[in-house]
């Protein structure tokens, strides 16, 4: 297969991991004999600095070009100020925008070595594999807001909360389709004794459910959602929730696994690439680590499992997404780690070498094909 792949490194530890996450492409292009070619592309606030603009229309064009596209971070002190003009996060909620990325994946899936990391006890977190999907452009995050004084000299903010129902019917399929290939069980999260908007969402939902019988779907408010996230986490399959109740059960969901290092995500719309695959954005759930950035210790393997989904659901290389997939938990199971995931007393190694070590892992499991 030939691959056309943009790398957007961003800012902090971004170019660090995104470093270890080619070497691991590179590394199956060259078992699995593939040609993935890579251009990197400013964005973030490297990209302020560079060109006064923290997602360039050159780096846009060439993510519309791509079959899929791998981000680092982007971020920090540096670009803090909010008066600011730009801001690097307004270039990803640009890129998202841009490439119609509206379903957020994060699976979730624990190593049994790295358990004693959890802020759970061992016997909750048994058999916690999960998927959770965040619908991405839109709801409050993108309704309308507006901030004003009133004549007493009261201050006031605004958002709204607001989904159509095609919406909701898109990232719903998504669910539903992802459930079928696992173990068959949706969680839809909503607020719909109290909110309008997820009335909708479970209407929606409900409709879209009938088409797979196969499937079962429970409701969730999403109180209750946060507390049986803690409470039984392994009862849950797949999870799909609007764009702020998903920023916030995401963020919790990944806290079971103990480092937010080691977690992947995947962006995907309905555009599809040269393959017949989801053009997608693939980048680890954690942020640009300006406190660690430049040490070459950050840990890589968010943003190797985020390549392995983009072999996955970009190019259709299933072998090849597991055989990644494989090495990191072959390596993790070797007893390597990151300085975040070492217990006290415990080595630790480089980023570099730690992306070395799951190309190393990953050579028997392609020798045994
Ligand atoms: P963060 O995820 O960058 O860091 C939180 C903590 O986790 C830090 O102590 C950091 O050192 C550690 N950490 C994160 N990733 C790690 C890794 N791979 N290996 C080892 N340790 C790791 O979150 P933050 O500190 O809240 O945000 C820092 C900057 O990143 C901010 O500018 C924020 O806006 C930005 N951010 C960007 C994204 C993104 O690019 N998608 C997401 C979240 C935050």
């Amino acid at each position: 297969m030939e691959a056309n792949i943009v790398v957007l490194p961003g800012d902090g530890i971004g170019p660090e991991v995104v470093e270890g996450a080619v070497a691991v492409l590179t590394a199956v292009s060259h078992q699995f004999h593939h040609t993935f070619t890579t251009h990197t592309h400013l964005m973030g606030g490297c990209a302020i600095d560079t060109v006064g603009n923290s997602l360039p229309d050159e780096t846009l064009a060439a993510c519309l070009q791509a079959d899929a596209v791998l981000l680092g971070a982007v971020g920090g002190y540096k670009w803090d100020n909010p008066d600011a003009a730009d801001r690097p996060e307004r270039g990803l909620l640009a890129l998202r925008k841009g490439l119609g990325l509206f379903a957020n994946l994060r699976p979730l899936k624990l190593y049994p070595e790295l358990m004693a990391a959890s802020p759970l006890k061992a016997e909750k977190l048994a058999g916690v594999d999960m998927l959770v999907i965040r619908e991405l452009t839109g709801g409050i995050y993108f309704g309308e807001r507006a901030r004003w004084t009133d004549d007493a000299g009261e201050e006031w903010g605004k958002d709204t909360m607001i989904y159509s129902a095609g919406e909701v019917r898109r990232v719903a399929e998504i669910a539903f389709r992802a459930a079928q290939g696992r173990r068959k069980r949706v969680a839809s999260i909503d607020k719909a004794n109290v909110l309008d908007s997820s009335r909708l969402w479970r209407k929606t939902v409900n409709e879209v459910a009938a088409n797979y019988p196969d499937v079962t779907l429970e409701h969730v408010l999403v109180d209750a959602a946060t507390m049986h996230l803690l409470s039984r986490p392994s009862s849950f399959d797949v999870l799909v929730a609007g764009n702020m109740f998903g920023d916030i059960i995401t963020d919790e969901a990944s806290m079971l696994s103990g480092s937010m290092g080691n977690l992947p995500s995947a962006s995907l719309g309905a555009a599809q690439n040269g393959h017949g695959c989801p053009r997608g954005l693939y980048e680890p759930i954690h942020g640009s680590a300006p406190d660690i950035a430049g040490m070459g210790i950050a840990n890589p393997i968010g943003t190797i499992m985020s390549a392995a989904m983009l072999l996955r659901h970009s190019l259709g290389l299933e072998d090849e997404a597991l055989a990644v997939e494989t090495a990191v938990a072959r390596t993790i199971a070797a007893g390597h780690r990151t300085v975040d995931l070492a217990r006290d007393g415990e080595p630790s190694l480089s980023t570099r070498a730690m992306a070395e070590m799951v190309v190393k892992y990953m050579e028997p499991i392609i020798g045994d094909r």
